[in-house]
């Protein structure tokens, strides 16, 4: 697999082991390899690496942070502190009534 942008290729990947616990019930768990430096976008689906995205963390490819509003407000979150973000919300709430 390749970044979609800038066509390097990308190491890591992510998993689904399936299972069988030992009460019956079937599992299936999600695991991505520690090394992975990739994401695929949420909003579009594309394969980024993440040298092509300045905010892996939240699952958007950097085009789609931008056309989404919630840009600024993305940023702020992942860099604010848990009051900041309290605050945050409830300014969003109050918004919202
Ligand atoms: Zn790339
Ligand atoms: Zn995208």
């Amino acid at each position: 697999m390749n970044c979609e942008i800038c066509g390097r290729a990308l190491r890591g990947e992510i998993a689904v082991i399936r299972g069988r616990h030992p009460s019956g019930k079937r599992i299936a768990r999600i695991v991505a390899s520690p090394d992975r430096d990739w994401i695929e976008c949420e909003a579009c689906s594309k394969v980024v690496c993440q040298d092509c995205c300045e905010h892996p963390k939240t699952g958007l490819c950097d085009a789609c942070l931008e056309r989404s509003q919630l840009f600024d407000e993305l940023q702020f979150v992942e860099s604010c502190t848990i009051d900041e973000l309290e605050e945050f919300l409830e300014a969003k709430r109050k918004e919202g009534l």
